[in-house]
């Protein structure tokens, strides 16, 4: 097999090793006579499974003790809702930065399940730029900040975080997890849906203070609660065990990389390369982010019309690029390049973007 050049904003790229290793575990997994597939998500191994994959995604994380992973259905848009049915209470207000369209549903989710503000927006500029935060003042009154760390479909990523003081601040982490070294104990609880940086779809990674799951509404369905899941392992109900098998496999691999800081180093030169073709050239390519916004997983741009934008993702698809049409929502050109997509890739695609500006520029 060939393989393409991936730029899938998500379900993206995953490494070939991950998958070669998920394929043996499909037939038969270990010696036990079964697949993983077809094992009671009661047995002993399936409990190994989930344990290891919930002390491997804290050890890479670096994370101190009084932490929790879940796993969980419905994807980061069902955290959305969830994060407020759990903590949004009668006489307080959930308040978020809305730096993007993924952060913008989030906030109208709270808005149906409670009271909910914008403390910043980044909407009335095109998401061009992003509302500093270091200066933020969050009132006593607010149940939870909820952000969202990096801007997959508009292709901006914070680098600074507010200080909340004693008020939780939660973090859509779907796209940049694990991509850089941060203050992970700045959140109370961060999300991220595992078909970006962490394995394939169906399954959420959410990493939660033992303190702020105490916290949480116990009058709301109990599937619905963060509780639920600590007190039973994620094991209250039959998980996607294969997607969190997928997951354990990303996060040993992302652990023989190096950890964090040498995912980061290659994700700056990954997107050094795009970035750098980008702004090569007299406005060819023109990035959608202000430079300091921008971020180290999605590059967007656009080009002089969509016409040429149009022969570009056509022209790419021929040479074995995968993904690089904008999301509906914006237009233009994004090249997601995520942990799992490897260097000589973000090398072929800078080349790509020279040699098409040289002809049709
Ligand atoms: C992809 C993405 C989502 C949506 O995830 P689903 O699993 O499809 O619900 C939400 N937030 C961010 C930041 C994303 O990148």
């Amino acid at each position: 097999m060939k393989r393409s050049w991936n730029f899938n904003p998500g379900p993206a790229a995953l490494p070939l090793e991950v998958l070669e290793q998920a394929k043996e575990a499909f037939v038969e997994y270990g010696d036990q006579g079964l697949s993983l597939l077809e094992m009671s998500h009661r047995s002993k191994t399936v409990e190994r499974i989930v344990e290891e994959t919930e002390r491997l995604l804290l050890e890479l994380i670096d994370l101190p003790s009084g932490y929790r992973v879940l796993f969980m259905g419905g994807g980061a848009s069902a955290q959305f809702a969830l994060v407020s049915m759990n903590f949004l209470r009668a006489g307080t207000i959930a308040r978020y930065l809305v730096s993007g369209s993924f952060a913008e549903k989030a906030y109208r989710e709270a808005l149906t399940v409670g009271q909910a503000e914008v403390l910043a927006s980044g909407k009335a500029e095109g998401w061009k730029r992003l509302p500093d935060v270091r200066q933020l003042k969050v009132r006593t009154d607010t149940a939870y900040v909820h952000m969202t760390t990096n801007n997959t479909i508009e292709g901006s990523q914070f680098r600074d975080f507010p200080d909340t003081g004693t008020v939780p601040l939660i973090g859509d982490m779907t796209s940049d997890i694990l991509s850089r070294r941060l203050d992970w104990t700045k959140f109370a609880l961060i999300y991220a849906a595992a078909q970006k940086n962490l394995g394939p779809a169906g399954v959420t990674a959410v990493i939660v203070k033992e303190e702020l799951l105490r916290a949480g509404s116990a009058d709301i369905p109990a599937i619905f609660q963060y509780r639920t899941y600590a007190d039973n392992h994620s094991l209250y109900n039959t998980p996607p065990v294969h997607a969190i098998y997928m997951m354990k496999l990303m996060l040993e691999w992302a652990a023989r990389q190096g950890g964090i800081p040498e995912l980061e180093k290659r994700n700056e030169r990954k997107i050094g390369l795009l970035y750098e073709a980008i702004d090569a050239g007299d406005g060819f390519y023109r990035g959608i982010v202000e430079k300091p916004y921008r971020s180290t997983m999605n590059a967007t741009w656009r080009m002089a019309d969509e016409e040429l934008e149009k022969r570009f993702a056509l022209e790419s698809e021929r040479e074995g690029f995968i993904g690089l049409a904008g999301h509906r929502s914006v237009g233009g050109l994004r090249a997601s390049a995520y942990n799992a997509v490897p260097e000589e890739a973000c090398k072929a695609l800078a080349e790509f973007m020279n040699d098409f500006r040289r002809r049709r520029g």
